[in-house]
């Protein structure tokens, strides 16, 4: 197993520092994370004079971390169309761009041990047939056809034949060149300090390279949303999860797609491993925001309080030592900070490699060739925020992807394009809202981080 120091040579590569920026765009994008990358590609091919800055490498974060799950099961109803609207997209990237990012179908599973989940799963079911998607419940023997010799004894479980797939480290990447070749310019090494306004609208974003004069900005920085946010007088409600996540090597053929279980949650990988990670455990470090948004948070914290192990350590300080305003002309958190590369926990390792043998004992012998970590950024009802602000015309956010952004992100990326230019595409932004979770609006999640 490698050891929790050790950064992966994905992480850890030079940075790129653009040579020169373009002086004017139409719209501005901060962030090259999915999020980020989809917007600039669809902006592009409206034939939109796009410009995005990311402080480090595209995917460095959230994007370039996950599970690669791109699943439209079991989630909040307000994401359904627009996950309806990704998994066609990520069906035709390939053919539209070349670019092969591993995306497959290959389901979906979410296994039970008890009646009482499968009965939980039903109500799932229900909703998608009336999204008229493929889930159903199946038996432990249609089951054993897809977590092949696995040696625990479910229930049942809840199966999307539709659901994919995709390799993180590749997806991003590959939009971004995609953006790049539509006419996008996708600059890296180049954090937004922050913005400039004339008139009380957006006249400019300055970077640490310097100024871009543009009139419409898309802030899709991640973890690091509501903290630019904050410097401008914008409240965006955001804690953070830390997802630690193990690579096996090419191992025992005992999957396809995407299988979680109380203590797994696993999938196959193209290169013929497996991407891992404990089922039950969510690690919250206890920041200032913590207590900040703690009213807001209290129904996800209620509802996902068997799996979260809160902590206390350097997070909190660093936080609390962070600056809220910053001088445009001086180094910035986001400078500071290239990539957020939390350190992986041993003791969720230890579990993972536990629960990998005890649900698949043909993989005991593979061994965990790589491990890492990342910050989820959630929302209060775990889905989406993606609004423009009132109160600085111009300025626009899309962040709190809360967990299951990733599959989410072209779909995404098509509907905030639309947002930004005015072309419809029949995905409504309106329950995304920033504002639900200030005007008095019942915070209620639908679905898990
Ligand atoms: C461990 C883990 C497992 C997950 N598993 C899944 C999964 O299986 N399926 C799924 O759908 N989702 C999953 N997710 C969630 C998914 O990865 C995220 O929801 C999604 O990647 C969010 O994309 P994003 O573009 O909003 O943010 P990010 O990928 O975090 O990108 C934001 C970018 O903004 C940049 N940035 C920030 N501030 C600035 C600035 N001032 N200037 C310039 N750049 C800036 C950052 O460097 C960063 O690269 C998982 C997440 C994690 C961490």
């Amino acid at each position: 197993m490698s050891n929790a120091n050790t950064v992966s040579s994905t992480w850890d590569r030079p940075f790129a520092p653009p040579e020169r920026i373009p002086g004017e765009a139409d719209v501005v994008i901060i962030g090259g994370g999915i999020v980020g990358v989809s917007t600039a590609w669809f902006l592009a091919k409206q034939g939109v004079r796009v410009v995005l800055c990311e402080k480090g490498h595209i995917a460095g974060e959230q994007s370039g971390r996950n599970w690669g799950w791109v699943r439209i099961q079991g989630r909040d109803t307000r994401e359904i169309p627009m996950m309806q609207e990704a998994l066609r997209i990520w069906d035709g990237f390939k053919e539209e761009t070349g670019e092969d990012v591993g995306f497959v179908r290959r389901g979906c599973t979410f296994a039970a041990r008890t009646d009482r989940e499968m009965q939980a799963f039903e109500e799932w079911v229900q909703v998608a047939s009336e999204y008229g998607i493929d889930s159903r419940l199946i038996g432990p023997d249609e089951l054993g056809k897809h977590a092949r010799d696995a040696s625990i004894d479910w229930a049942g479980a809840v199966f999307t034949p539709s659901d994919g797939r995709a390799e993180p480290h590749k997806a991003a990447p590959a939009f971004a060149r995609a953006a790049e070749q539509t006419g996008a310019s996708i600059l890296t090494s180049c954090a937004v300090r922050g913005i400039e306004t004339s008139g009380g609208s957006v006249s400019a974003i300055v970077t640490e390279h310097g100024s871009v004069k543009t009139s419409v900005v898309l802030c899709a920085a991640g973890a690091w949303t509501s903290l630019f946010c904050r410097s401008l007088g914008v409240a965006v409600p955001q804690l953070k999860v830390r997802g630690t996540v193990a690579r096996t090597a090419p191992g025992a053929d005992v999957l396809d797609g995407n299988l979680f279980d109380e203590s797994l949650g696993i999938r196959r990988r193209e290169d013929g491993g497996y991407t891992v990670a404990h089922g039950a455990i969510l690690q919250h470090p206890i920041t200032p925001a913590t207590f900040r948004w703690s009213l807001k948070y209290i129904p996800a914290l209620l509802q996902e309080i068997k799996v979260l192990r809160l902590s206390f350590g350097k997070e909190f300080f660093e936080e609390l030592n962070m600056p809220r305003r910053w001088s445009l002309d001086d180094v910035t958190p986001f400078e500071k900070t290239r990539v957020l590369n939390p350190e992986p926990s041993q003791k969720v390792l230890k579990g993972i490699r536990r629960n990998i043998d005890a649900m698949f004992p043909q993989l005991a012998d593979t061994p965990i060739v790589e491990s890492w970590a990342g910050m989820v950024e959630t929302s209060p009802d775990v889905v989406p925020m993606i609004d423009a602000i009132g109160s600085i015309p111009g300025f626009h956010i899309a962040t709190g992807f809360s967990g299951h952004g990733f599959g989410l992100g072209p779909g995404a990326g098509k509907a905030i394009a639309g947002m930004l230019t005015g072309v419809e595409t029949g995905i409504d932004l309106r329950p995304l809202r920033l504002s639900r979770f200030f005007d008095g609006s019942p915070i209620k999640p639908q679905a898990t981080i």
